[in-house]
């Protein structure tokens, strides 16, 4: 279960948010819709644990974490979420497959290059693991970032605009392998976006409306 208790967040000398209440049960998948400036991003990046609130609760199977910091915080990240973004930030000069090893072994966690390569074939790109990420497609960018977010099994899968950047069927095919490898982990997926097209899609719907307080 994944519970955000009266979140709030002000940026030093910027905007203040105050997000609602989320309770996310274990596997299940939840969209939450804004338009841009909304908050969507700030609200990712808190439940990520890169941007520490200055309000309000967070915890994951009852574990607090909006009080961690440094090394422990990190290792909670390591060990239980996984983040995809809208444009993939891959090391330029490492290989896809080496670019998953890497995140895994930035996250503190034992890497595991033969799951790492396997993950790479049920994401329907195996045969570019061997590539350099400026030599995919968007489309395949995107699938290589949804794997670099699962190289660690996350229990959370939080995806910032995943599919803002893609034509209608790259969208189909990164929401669907979304929402299929999180199903498979029992891990509770979040996306927010302003991309109305995967509403369809999801069981759990938020808006964030005004959230600036
Ligand atoms: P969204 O992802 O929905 O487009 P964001 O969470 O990125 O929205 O940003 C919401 C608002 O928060 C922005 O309009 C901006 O005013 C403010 N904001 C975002 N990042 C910063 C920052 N680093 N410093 C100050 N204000 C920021
Ligand atoms: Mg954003």
């Amino acid at each position: 279960m994944l519970r955000a208790t009266d979140l709030q967040y002000q940026y030093p000398q910027g905007e203040a948010f105050r997000f609602p209440d989320l309770n996310c049960p274990v596997a299940s998948q939840w969209l939450i819709l804004g338009p841009s400036g909304s908050g969507k991003s700030t609200l990712l990046h808190l439940l990520a644990g890169l941007l520490s609130p200055t309000g309000g609760e967070l915890s994951l199977n009852d574990e607090r974490y909006d009080q961690l910091s440094g090394s422990g915080l990190d290792a909670f990240r390591g060990r239980h979420i996984g983040m995809i973004f809208q444009r993939s930030y891959f090391v330029a000069s490492l290989r896809v497959r080496e670019n998953l090893d890497l995140a895994q072994q930035l996250s503190k966690q034992k890497v595991d290059k033969p799951a790492n390569r396997a993950l790479l074939e049920e994401l329907g790109i195996g045969r570019h693991a061997n590539k350099y990420a400026h030599q995919l497609s968007i489309g395949e960018q995107q699938r290589a970032s949804i794997a670099r977010g699962l190289v660690n099994r996350p229990s959370l899968l939080l995806a910032d605009e995943p599919t803002a950047a893609l034509d209608a069927a790259n969208a189909k095919i990164v929401s669907r392998l979304l929402r299929e490898r999180a199903a498979e982990l029992n891990a509770i997926l979040l996306v927010v976006t302003h991309d109305e097209r995967l509403l369809p899609d999801f069981e759990h719907v938020i808006r964030l409306g005004d959230v600036k307080s």
